[in-house]
């Protein structure tokens, strides 16, 4: 494919799908990551042909010969992105042209081709048809996509790969708090960094995660939920979470976030949360927040919320905040008045409940 020619998906319905009863007892409880649908989206692509053999298909194995490059040299990028059921029983996506541009930054950023963004969206709007009976009714439920891209060429050299396989599965998410919003605690580690000025901090890139697990375990061995990182020069300043950028709420309406300087995932909840904030007044800006300040501020209360930001959970308050030496509470430990307002407005532009301005809203 090249230039704005279009990708035709040839569309092979799963011939043995699941039963209706049992999709139905799998959408009770699908719990995270777990369960997946009939269907699965794949794209092929290689130097000199460019993207081919678009296709749906049954969810299955993919053939992986033990030379692909992507088992040696990790080259792999993914995103993560929800369909929501609408109270009119439709469904939507949340700004998954903004998914499209980062699985393309985070391809340049990893030497992969990149997938045109039509077609990427393209790709989950038709999964999301063949297998929308599988986005959960429930009113915080939601089916959970996820595009990635791996190198596929059975070569051992290192050098971007010359082969690649697309590929989209979709996987029903329950509610991330089932019992209703808990602030969480996190620990911030005193060991590891996540990303490095120069290196793939901004690209979501399965190694990021790999690298990142060692510090998590750490997180949830402190009792923890989650791993805050700092940066990896001085070990002063915040950088983000695990899975999940980070917002400052200070007494004065000030709203404070790191900025996108190479090492953080440019998060598309944070890029709404920074347009929602400024559009209810508060002052919004991304400057560098060091953990001593951090600290400090939440002690003397002129730091009045801190909250995580992401897919996944939404906005989540963060309560608590350990590390070696210590640990300290922010307001309380108790969720937010502004947290909780950003919060609830998001939920309901994602789910149409909301009027959405900025057209951030697909309907599929
Ligand atoms: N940071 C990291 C490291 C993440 O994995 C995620 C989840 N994709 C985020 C931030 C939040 O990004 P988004 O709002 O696009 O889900």
């Amino acid at each position: 494919m090249s230039g704005g020619d279009k990708l035709d998906f040839e569309i092979r319905p799963n011939p043995a799908p699941v039963s209706v009863a049992d999709r139905a007892a799998l959408l009770a409880n699908p719990g995270f990551g777990r369960v997946f649908t009939d269907h699965m989206v794949t794209i092929h692509y290689a130097d000199g042909k460019g993207w081919y053999d678009a296709r749906v298909e049954a969810r299955g194995p993919i053939p992986l010969d033990p030379a692909a490059a992507v088992l040696h040299y990790a080259q792999e990028i993914f995103e993560g992105l929800k369909a929501y059921r609408t109270a009119d029983g439709g469904v939507t996506l949340f700004r998954p042209q903004a998914n499209a541009a980062r699985f393309a930054a985070s391809a340049r950023r990893m030497a992969m081709p990149e997938l045109p963004p039509e077609a990427f969206v393209e790709s989950l709007r038709r999964l999301v048809e063949i297998d929308r009976d599988w986005v959960p009714e429930s009113d915080d439920g939601s089916l959970y996509l996820r595009p990635f891209m791996f190198a596929s060429e059975v070569f051992l050299g290192v050098r971007p790969a010359n082969e690649y396989l697309y590929v989209v599965i979709a996987s029903p998410a329950g509610a991330y708090f089932p019992g209703g919003v808990r602030p969480v605690t996190v620990w911030v580690s005193p060991d590891y960094t996540r990303a490095a000025p120069g290196g793939t901090g901004a690209a979501k890139c399965g190694g990021n995660y790999a690298a990142s697990l060692a510090a998590q375990a750490e997180a949830i061995e402190a009792g923890c939920d989650q791993v805050v990182f700092l940066d990896a020069v001085e070990r002063r300043f915040v950088d983000e979470l695990g899975g999940m950028n980070v917002f400052f709420v200070y007494d004065d309406d000030t709203l404070v976030t790191p900025p996108l300087t190479g090492t953080i995932l440019p998060g598309i909840t944070r890029d709404a949360v920074l347009t929602l904030a400024a559009e209810a007044g508060l002052q919004v800006r991304e400057q560098p927040v060091s953990f001593a300040d951090w600290q400090a501020d939440a002690v003397s209360g002129r730091l009045r919320e801190v909250f995580a930001c992401g897919t996944a959970a939404v906005i989540t308050p963060i309560g608590g905040v350990r590390f070696p030496d210590g640990e300290f509470l922010v307001g309380g430990g108790e969720p937010g008045r502004a947290t909780m307002a950003l919060r609830q407005q998001l939920v309901d532009i994602q789910r149409g409940r909301a009027a959405d301005p900025h057209d951030w809203v697909v309907r599929v």
